[in-house]
């Protein structure tokens, strides 16, 4: 499909082990600035856009292949759900009724269990809109899929708009009440490789939600002001990440939810970063109450990613738009509820520039 606004064409990219196709899509807009994106976790699997001299460059980790995704990456670039982050010991109580989920990460459930919305093979719909060449992605989990209850009908529109931008706007509807928190994965690296130290960012947000060991909120939002935690002026990712602080210890470097300044529900500025050698300037923008700042504290170097490279530690950063992790268990959270009746609504906007 080719607009003047740009294209979208389709590939396969393999199957997955029970042998559903997997697809792979290019977008491309009339600055040249090609996403790559594949209906297998809605992964996010590529991002060129230039540099300050124009030059194109891939700025998420990620791999080559559909059989690099399926072993499992740390959650490159794909859609997160039905709940992002942690919930305490993967229980909760709803209207009267106990769920258990999957206890995948320590003593918690992270990132919707075992096989949470970021293995699942969503349907794709391509189209060119005046925005820019658009992948929607939809998804149906079923009742009880992974402990949560209610149907939920899932859609995650990604347009890759005329300024360079990836905007994902998520809908969501069920028939009981549920838990939902979506988010995409991408990690980002403006340099194209090496580690994330030398990134300036800048986060709009005046508290965290502090952590325990486990990393689970404790339910406290606690002010920025004099830590490592201040970024409301813009600071280096290594400036403060080993200083001696108990939440960097237990997170192992940033790996903590933002409260966010701007408006709840309303589309606002939460994170700036800007990496000086490439002049690449990433803003991020979304709707949610929170954002996840994680600085790929977990990579290894056992994950081979695109073009052999091996991925290793804090070679990519993560902004994840959300609901505050936990909120189910934190009634001075907002709330992550969703009731039948109600559509859920969460934009992310990633836009490129330089300076
Ligand atoms: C979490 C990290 C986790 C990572 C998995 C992030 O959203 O906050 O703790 O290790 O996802 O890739």
């Amino acid at each position: 499909m080719t607009t003047s606004k740009g294209d979208i064409s389709k590939m396969s990219f393999g199957r997955t082990g029970d042998g559903t196709p997997v697809d792979i899509y290019t977008l491309r807009n009339a600055n040249g600035v090609e996403a790559r994106i594949t209906n297998y976790g809605g992964i996010l699997a590529s991002w060129k856009v230039p540099d300050r001299q124009g030059k194109l460059g891939d700025v998420v980790l990620g791999c080559d292949t559909l059989e690099g995704y399926l072993k499992g990456t740390a959650y490159f670039g794909c859609i997160v759900g039905r709940c992002a982050n942690r919930i305490a010991k993967g229980r909760f109580t709803l209207n009267g009724v106990a769920r258990q989920l999957a206890v995948n990460n320590g003593p918690n459930s992270l990132h919707g269990g075992l096989r949470g919305f970021d293995k699942m093979v969503w349907q794709a719909a391509p189209s060119a809109t005046p925005d820019g060449p658009a992948l929607e992605l939809s998804y149906l989990s079923k009742d009880g899929e992974e402990g949560y209850p209610g149907n939920l009908h899932v859609k995650a529109l990604h347009t890759l708009t005329r300024d360079n931008g990836v905007r994902i706007e998520f809908t969501a509807s069920t028939d009981q009440d549920t838990v939902v928190n979506l988010t995409n994965h991408s990690y980002f690296n403006l340099a194209g490789k090496g580690d994330v130290l030398g990134h300036s960012v800048q986060i709009n947000g005046d508290q965290i939600t502090p952590v325990d060991g486990t990393l689970i909120p404790t339910g406290e939002l606690r002010p920025v002001e004099g830590t490592p935690f201040d970024f409301r002026r813009p600071a280096l990712i290594g400036a403060r990440i080993e200083d001696n602080d108990e939440q960097l210890k237990f997170g192992g470097g940033y790996d903590h939810n933002w409260v966010l300044r701007k408006p709840l529900n309303k589309l606002g500025v939460m994170a700036r970063v800007a990496e000086p050698a490439s002049g690449r300037v990433l803003e991020v923008l979304g709707t949610q109450p929170g954002v996840q700042f994680y600085t790929g504290n977990f990579l290894d170097g056992t994950i081979r990613g695109k073009g052999g490279w091996v991925y290793q530690r804090r070679e990519g950063f993560c902004l994840e738009p959300q609901h505050f992790p936990d909120s189910i268990h934190h009634p001075n959270f907002p709330s992550a509820v969703l009731q039948p009746g109600e559509t859920y609504r969460h934009t992310i906007l990633y836009r490129f520039s330089t300076e």
